[in-house]
């Protein structure tokens, strides 16, 4: 039996060659390979479920673990799982998007300012425009379409920069590069966040261009199976990565190891399922934008969109969420939607099944009626998750209901 010191070193040594081992693979391997490494101690092919809220100290700076709220060895391997895809160097896995959000704004203090894309994720909407102000934080927000318009309103006190990969339900995409590194000049000190939720690792990875944290809500593409709710930071900043850690375990937003667990299982596959669903979505966009009831079709993967020159630029896949505008009355779009067999009507995103929603009423509701107008979330606009079932299936499903409002 090996003493404690010599299981640790030993176990030092192992995480090294592990991380050496990756250099150089493909993320299809990384996915199943990353943080996933065989347990040292019995051999276990998963990464075991550590259902424990405490851990035995045998000794002063001996112990890699302490309380499941500070670390916790099946969150430890999620967390090393997905720094690695993210190209990054440290994750921390909160305990739902919304929180690793927080986490993020909570590097802010009174009297900074928030530079903000103006079309956001609905719970991110709420947060930005009536919450943080009343904590004393400037947010300003702005389409983001145009970067050189975006870097001209950086100053000293703007501390943060906000987007997302592909804005939620509109999809514009931001220049990440462009406005990084020219808000940089103006302010070095700016820290550029990018909600990646939309695209996931598999499609785009920003800390590449410029982002100092990526975000992203594990509930969509990184777990995918629409069974755990959880989010994610990530950066290759040594400081901030402490600032979040601090953040993370004092204001408590942990995750289940259990949960953890879970979305471990569903990594494995989050290239297989990518690659998929970029697939089905393309072929959805496609058959949309030439359907008589369509009026417009939102999707950064067509030629005919605006910000099809940009996300070729940045993404290796165009994702799995389009959107359209349906002619017509709201009873009609209503019908539409209750008329979908292989499409569910339901909001969320990123998970194997396909999802329908209308924005207006759903998703978005809780933004008021003005700013959705200005946004463009009309009442006709439905927004698809397109998933992983079989792409004539799902095309099928969209023609027979839009045959059945013909009637
Ligand atoms: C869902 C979502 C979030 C919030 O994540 P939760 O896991 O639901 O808290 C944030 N941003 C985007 C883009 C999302 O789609």
């Amino acid at each position: 039996m090996l003493s404690k010191k010599e299981f640790e070193k030993q176990q030092v040594e192992y995480e090294k060659n592990c991380l050496e081992e990756l250099k150089g693979l493909n993320p299809q391997t990384l996915c199943i390979h990353a943080g996933q490494e065989p347990d040292l101690v019995t051999g276990a092919v998963n990464v075991p479920i550590y259902q424990s809220s405490t851990f035995k100290q045998y000794g002063k700076g001996m112990d890699n673990f302490f309380y499941t709220r500070l670390g916790n060895p099946t969150r430890h391997a999620l967390e090393k799982s997905l720094a690695v895809l993210e190209h990054g160097k440290h994750a921390i896995v909160w305990s739902s998007g919304m929180s690793s959000i927080t986490g993020v704004i909570n590097l802010l203090n009174e009297g900074d300012e928030c530079l903000s894309v103006q079309d956001l994720y609905g719970g991110t909407q709420v947060l930005f425009r009536d919450l943080m102000p009343k904590k004393g934080i400037k947010v300003k927000m702005m389409s983001f379409d145009d970067a050189d318009k975006v870097v001209k309103e950086v100053t000293e006190k703007t501390k943060l920069i906000y987007m997302e990969s592909a804005t939620n339900p509109a999809l514009s995409v931001p220049d990440v590069k462009a406005i990084s590194e020219g808000a940089k000049a103006i302010n070095k000190d700016v820290i550029v966040v990018v909600d990646n939720t939309f695209a996931s690792p598999i499609n785009f990875t920003p800390l590449d261009y410029g982002a100092d944290i990526v975000v992203e809500s594990i509930t969509k593409y990184i777990n995918g199976h629409t069974d755990v709710v959880m989010g994610l930071t990530v950066t290759k900043d040594d400081a901030l990565f402490k600032r979040l850690y601090e953040i993370s375990v004092n204001f408590g937003g942990t995750c289940s190891p259990f949960d953890c667990f879970l979305v471990l299982r569903g990594v494995k596959t989050l290239e297989l399922r990518v690659r998929e669903i970029n697939k089905n979505a393309l072929a959805v966009a496609k058959f949309l934008e030439k359907h008589e009831m369509v009026e417009k079709v939102m999707y950064p993967g067509l030629e005919s969109s605006p910000y099809h020159e940009k996300a070729s630029k940045q993404f290796k896949g165009y994702g799995g969420i389009v959107s359209f505008i349906m002619k017509g009355e709201i009873e009609l779009v209503e019908k539409f939607l209750k008329s979908l067999k292989v499409f569910c009507l339901a909001v969320s995103l990123g998970g194997v099944e396909s999802l329908a929603e209308n924005p207006a009423t759903m998703t978005h509701a809780c933004v008021k009626k003005e700013v959705r107008e200005e946004l463009g979330i009309v009442d006709g606009l439905i927004r698809l998750s397109v998933g992983c079932k079989f792409e004539e299936d799902l095309i099928n499903d969209l023609k027979n209901a839009f045959d059945s409002c013909k009637k």
